[in-house]
């Protein structure tokens, strides 16, 4: 697709105590500073003291099975995972949902709220079987050119209590999904060798990453954790696994959570946090940012039948985990931006990523005096660059209509 060369002038990019110019050509970043002169057929963009941010990462979405974009449907699931699991499926069979139309309409909005990056869980299951994964990947096919996105094979409904999942699994991983997911090896499959040796079996064959929902508190999720190390380090998968959730960080004594602390260093595995509501114990934030574990967050699901809360607003989401937290000082809010921008990327080994010269043009301009402020007050972007065109402004997406 051709690119123009846009200017964004009297801009404040992340990082930088005063305002510069931003000069993107051919799809990257080709100066930041004071002064630069547009090229001659050029696009100039008035920042007006406005942020530039890297392109959000939600690294953590369910895009197939969103309800977005429908009529309102009340939230009927009861209180246990088990039954949400099972309401899921009644629903999805109720309303006839198709992963890629509800797939489309999500990224659509997620592409207008500054969105440039997603990694989405797909439901693999005896129920849909690679149905899901085929309506995402056939959504995907047409809007490459506005957002990249990484798909996980997530066996929502359970992997050993259903037998034949980690074979879908493993199809799935063959039919184009990059990385492989897990679901609660104690909780939900009440065999946690036998989950977590399948996926480690087919992440090892596959050459794929794991990305595993662990939503076991306590104790039960503590020794997860320490199931999943093992493997890893048998495997020499070390920096490959991330943990999803991890709600068990969230209610360990100060002496258990260092161990944990020390384990997820050692073996460089990946939190995702997305501000969990109604009183659930969730990561301790701060300290493990400050430790240097890697963090990340993501949306999950979308106004789906897991919750209607979420809006697929990455701003917003660093502001929801902000506020979780209690951070009101500028670092702290800091860190929450992080999660939802760099932290992502890293997780996807995004290539180019930030805001020097040669990085990739997937931008965010956004009005807000710095990043703490972004944060806090979580406005709607001006405008969304992806690859250095222009596919969002004042909050709209600028794509063609949906056939
Ligand atoms: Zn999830």
């Amino acid at each position: 697709m051709p690119q123009e060369s846009i200017l964004i002038r009297g801009a404040r990019p992340w990082g930088l105590a005063h305002d510069a110019d931003v000069l993107i050509d051919n799809g990257r970043i080709a100066a930041v500073g004071p002064g630069l002169q547009a090229p001659g057929a050029g696009r100039i963009l008035e920042a007006q003291g406005c942020m530039v941010l890297p392109g959000y990462v939600d690294a953590h979405a369910h895009v197939d099975k969103t309800l977005w974009g429908l009529p309102w449907h009340p939230h009927q699931a009861g209180p246990t995972l088990i039954d949400r699991i099972e309401n899921e499926q009644r629903v999805m069979k109720e309303l006839r949902i198709s992963s890629e139309l509800q797939s489309a309409r999500l990224l659509r909005h997620m592409v207008a709220r500054g969105t440039t990056h997603v990694r989405t869980h797909i439901d693999v299951g005896l129920d849909m079987g690679l149905s899901y994964l085929h309506g995402v990947l056939a959504m995907y096919e047409a809007h490459r050119d506005y957002i990249d996105m990484e798909m996980v094979a997530f066996p929502q409904t359970g992997v050993m209590m259903r037998p034949g999942t980690l074979d879908l699994l493993d199809q799935a991983v063959q039919a184009g999904a990059q990385v492989l997911g897990g679901l609660d090896p104690i909780g939900v499959d009440q065999n946690p060798e036998g989950q977590l040796d399948g996926l480690f079996a087919i992440a090892e064959r596959r050459g794929c990453a794991l990305d595993i929902h662990l939503h076991d508190r306590g104790e039960v999720g503590a020794r997860t954790l320490e199931m999943v190390a093992d493997r890893i380090r048998a495997l020499g998968m070390r920096g490959r696994v991330a943990i999803s959730h991890a709600f068990c960080l969230g209610g360990l004594d100060e002496a258990r959570l260092e161990q944990m602390v020390e384990l997820l260093l050692e073996h460089d595995i990946a939190i995702m946090t997305h501000g969990p509501v109604g009183g659930i114990p969730f990561p301790p934030v701060r300290l493990l940012a400050e430790r240097g574990v890697r963090l990340f967050t993501g949306s999950d699901g979308v106004r789906d039948c897991w919750s209607p809360l979420n809006t697929g607003d990455m701003l917003e989401r660093a502001f929801l985990i902000s506020y979780l937290n209690g951070f009101r000082d500028d670092p702290g809010l800091e860190i929450t931006l992080r999660m939802a921008t760099y932290g992502g990327a890293q997780l996807m080994g995004v290539q180019d990523y930030g805001l020097t010269p040669g990085c990739t043009a997937d931008l965010v301009v956004v009005p807000a005096s710095c990043a703490a402020e972004a944060v806090a007050a979580h406005p709607l972007p001006r405008y969304v660059l992806k690859r250095g065109r222009i596919v969002a402004q004042d909050g709209q997406a600028l794509l063609p209509p949906l056939a």
